[in-house]
């Protein structure tokens, strides 16, 4: 890492712990889980938009989704932040639709797990129309992810998450994304939070089915029982 990648690291990883601080440090409900989420991914568009404007040549753009297609974990504020925008921001016709895809992709990816296979190549539940729905608290894991080639996010989804080659990526961006969930760890620790993270239809149908869940989280416990990896 050069010496600029450290201090953007470090920059970075001091945003998230603060983030966290003035969020769920003070109050740890579903609104600073939506908040914390916003912060993070308003990070990240700006790290996107500045490394751009310096010339990186990221391939990703709007209606692009094959990485919709990759398994995705999200920590529990993440999930909560999803289950919260379904009940209050999304269209109520469009989060009926989309529950139902969160439930029957959380059995999918249950069965998946049994048979020793990961979700690579079901399409997110929240992709809708070839968008993200949930846009603006999507979990960091989806707004830090990003790829210089195209043709290599084809092929990765072709091949259900496994291709050979795998994904190139900006270092200098994956330094900060790497960074930002490290503050977040961090903070979420010093508040004696969860930081287990889960995948993502896993954890947002256990929410819907059990919305208790996030009292559980809140009381310093795993948002499952059962983990939910
Ligand atoms: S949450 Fe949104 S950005 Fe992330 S995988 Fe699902 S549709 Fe794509």
């Amino acid at each position: 890492m050069s010496d600029s990648e450290q201090v953007d690291s470090g920059i970075a990883q001091q945003f998230a712990v603060q983030a966290v601080h003035h969020t769920l440090g003070v109050r740890a409900d579903v609104d600073s889980c939506a908040a914390l989420t916003r912060r993070i991914n308003g990070l990240l568009d700006q790290a996107f938009q500045h490394f751009q404007q310096d010339g990186a040549a990221l391939a990703c753009r709007a209606g692009c989704n094959f990485c919709c297609h990759l398994r995705v974990m999200v920590y529990p504020h993440e999930a909560i932040a999803l289950f919260r925008y379904l009940g209050s921001r999304m269209p109520r016709e469009q989060a009926t639709v989309v529950r139902e895809r969160v439930t029957r992709n959380a059995a999918l990816v249950s069965e998946m797990a049994r048979e020793g296979r990961t979700a690579a190549g079901l399409a997110c539940a929240f992709l809708v129309d070839g968008k993200c729905s949930a846009y603006e608290v999507r979990p960091g894991a989806c707004s830090g992810y990003h790829s210089l080639s195209r043709e290599r996010c084809e092929a990765e989804y072709k091949a259900a998450g496994s291709a050979p080659e795998g994904v190139p990526v900006l270092k200098s961006l994956r330094y900060v994304a790497a960074a930002l969930d490290d503050g977040m760890e961090q903070g979420l620790a010093a508040l004696g939070l969860s930081k287990a993270r889960i995948e993502l239809h896993t954890a947002v149908a256990a929410l819907i089915k059990s919305p208790a869940l996030i009292q559980r989280w809140r009381s310093g416990r795993e948002l499952l029982k059962s983990g939910g990896r």
